[in-house]
């Protein structure tokens, strides 16, 4: 780019986090969705922000959410998987989840998905189109999977309806670049052999992502065994549904042999630790997966078994989950939450780092702050001292969604007095 070219944007001043992890006291010009310029110079700019003592890295990509349940975060606290699911999760869901649920939910999780700077979500759960119109509406980018089970859902009858939704939301959001769709099969224990094939060639159809709970607990792992004389993986395999666009969540009681399977086919694992850990599930194997070469990314899970969005609480817990603190560096953990979750979904062309000709989806982490000073190695304190309120600003796609905190796509007072609105009603 020349000197005399204009940008939209320009972040001035910031300390950038480039695409090899080195950082640059340097300037970032956005111009329409893009960014057009990282360098010394000062291109003409429609509106500039000011980066002084701030980092700009690229956005968060939480990778696994259940956005439209966050009207039930703290609801039900302190238990294992089966008994939350089986005893207090499916029977709210039947009695509350409707499209309305879904929409004030969503609403509240991109808030705080915002407001902490994750500017991608990969989400599983009902009313999809639901959630499109959420993301449209405000900015966010989002890869959305229309929750695939065998029994009746709060939006479909059956499988069958739900994977013939999928499609119709595939071809619909075809050429949109923030609404992405995946395929979401919800786990082996959820879904018949012949969902999950339905999955897999409506997967290849389309070329969605398979977006599947995998290997969660030790009861899915040896229930699999027993059943089907195969671990979840394997059996998965046996189906041939994994390949580059399998992203298996949660992942925590992995074999040797299925971590093999998984590198053979380029599986991807999504990392889920702070809802492994509250429902005592287990801590995943990351050092293995990372010795192995699998693509990694982190996600949140719902926020009703963790009980926040935040990837900078996902992070520290990553890579503080190994006994060796050699083994799991703030670098690498960063990577899973930025360029490594985008590679997972297949998206890392156009999001995941800053490099000119990338979408600018784009967070200032402000370092005028008692808990991140002194400052010595900026990744350092983004992943060990950081916090969700120290997100400055964001930007999508190259739309400022959030300038120093104050939200410019979403109605914070209107979206907080709704949810405060439905949780009067369950009580
Ligand atoms: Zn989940």
């Amino acid at each position: 780019m020349k000197y005399s070219d204009s940008v939209d944007i320009l972040i001035k001043n910031g300390i950038v986090l480039l695409a090899d992890f080195s950082f640059k006291n340097i300037n970032v010009g956005i111009k329409g969705r893009e960014i057009s310029y990282i360098g010394n110079e000062e291109p003409q700019a429609q509106a500039i922000i000011d980066a002084s003592n701030m980092m700009a890295m690229p956005g968060f990509i939480n990778s696994h959410t259940h956005a439209g349940m966050h009207l039930f975060r703290g609801i039900a606290d302190d238990l294992k998987l089966k008994e939350w699911l089986e005893e207090h999760i499916w029977p709210l869901e039947s009695k509350w989840v409707s499209r309305d649920f879904v929409k004030a939910s969503t609403e509240l999780a991109v808030l705080e998905m915002i407001k902490s700077g994750i500017t991608t979500f990969s989400d599983m759960y009902f009313f999809e189109d639901e959630v499109a119109k959420v993301v449209e509406n405000t900015g966010i980018r989002a890869i959305l999977g229309e929750g695939i089970i065998d029994f009746p859902t709060p939006s479909f009858a059956n499988a069958l309806d739900t994977v013939s939704f999928v499609k119709e939301l595939a071809y619909e959001y075809r050429e949109n670049e923030r609404v992405n769709v995946s395929v979401a099969p919800h786990s082996i224990y959820t879904c018949s052999r012949d969902t999950l094939k339905k999955a897999k060639e409506v997967s290849d159809e389309y070329n969605l992502s398979i977006h599947i709970h995998v290997s969660e607990t030790l009861d899915e792992l040896l229930n699999a065994k027993r059943d089907k004389g195969k671990t979840p993986v394997e059996y998965l395999d046996s189906l041939e549904l994994i390949n580059s666009r399998f992203v298996a969540v949660h992942f925590v009681h992995a074999e040797k042999n299925d971590i093999n399977i998984m590198k053979q086919r380029s599986g991807n694992v999504i990392l889920n630790i702070q809802s492994n850990k509250k429902l005592g599930s287990g801590i995943p194997h990351v050092k293995e997966y990372m010795n192995a070469g699998l693509t990694i990314g982190i996600g949140t899970d719902s926020v009703v078994s963790n009980n926040d969005l935040d990837m900078f609480g996902e992070m520290q817990d990553i890579a503080m989950s190994d006994l060796d603190p050699q083994a799991i560096r703030a670098k690498d953990v960063l990577a899973f939450a930025t360029i490594k979750g985008a590679e997972a979904w297949g998206m890392d062309g156009l999001i995941g780092s800053i490099e000119v000709g990338k979408r600018a989806d784009i967070i200032l982490i402000d370092f005028k702050r008692p808990h991140l000073q002194p400052l010595y190695n900026p990744i350092s304190s983004v992943v060990y001292a950081a916090h969700p309120e120290d997100v400055d600003s964001v930007i999508v796609d190259g739309k400022i969604l959030m300038k120093h905190r104050e939200m410019l796509t979403m109605d914070e007072e209107e979206i907080l007095h709704n949810a405060r609105a439905y949780a009067e009603r369950i009580k």
